[in-house]
């Protein structure tokens, strides 16, 4: 069988890309989403083993340590990183397996996985992402502040992916990915 594609998916908070996966995973059973750890505290939409493990910064070390991760970084003061196992059985089993991860995980998966797909998802405007992000109500002020300066470096990220995809609409973006996922499997 031949192996899937790994690709990185990459985002600023806010942006809609959590949104997008939903509907590629709607419209293509091929594709599988890594499930990440992270220290973060759990939002109400959270499922433990569904959106993420959620573990101690003490067992995140111990992770690291044990070399259980294929990509880590911190974001806005917490850990996440991608179990490197469950990822490499998908990709034998044949499944598509997409990393929705920030820019310093992006890069590393870059490094270490040259084959792999790159694809930056971009908001139609910084003021839209704040909107978003707001509206979105889970965060306190100082962490959407936070969010926010991270959100404007890390579009800087952008040129080191190999495609980026405008969020103007979900529908759209998601047949987008589609159709560079496509794309590159038939290269
Ligand atoms: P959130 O707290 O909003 O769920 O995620 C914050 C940021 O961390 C998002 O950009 C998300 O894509 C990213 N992220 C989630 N899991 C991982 C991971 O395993 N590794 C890295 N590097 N970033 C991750």
């Amino acid at each position: 069988m031949e192996k899937g594609k790994l690709v990185v998916y990459t985002g600023c908070s806010g942006v809609g890309k959590g949104t997008i996966m939903k509907e590629l995973l709607r419209k293509n059973d091929n594709i599988k989403l890594s499930v990440s750890c992270t220290t973060r505290a759990p939002r109400d939409e959270d499922t433990e083993g569904v959106t993420y493990y959620f573990v101690t910064t003490d067992r995140f070390k111990e992770l690291i340590n044990e070399d259980g991760f294929l990509e880590y970084a911190t974001f806005c003061d917490n850990y996440y990183g991608t179990p490197e196992k469950p990822v490499d059985e998908l990709l034998a089993k044949g499944y598509d397996v997409f990393l929705e991860i920030e820019v310093d995980g992006g890069m590393q998966v870059m490094k270490k996985r040259p084959d792999c797909i790159s694809i930056f998802i971009t908001p139609p405007s910084m003021e839209e992402l704040e909107n978003r992000l707001r509206g979105r109500g889970s965060e306190d002020e100082e962490t959407i502040k936070k969010r926010m300066a991270r959100a404007k470096e890390e579009m800087e990220f952008k040129k080191h992916y190999k495609y980026s995809v405008l969020n103007d609409n979900v529908e759209r973006a998601a047949d987008e990915v589609l159709s560079i996922l496509n794309k590159e499997k038939t290269n």
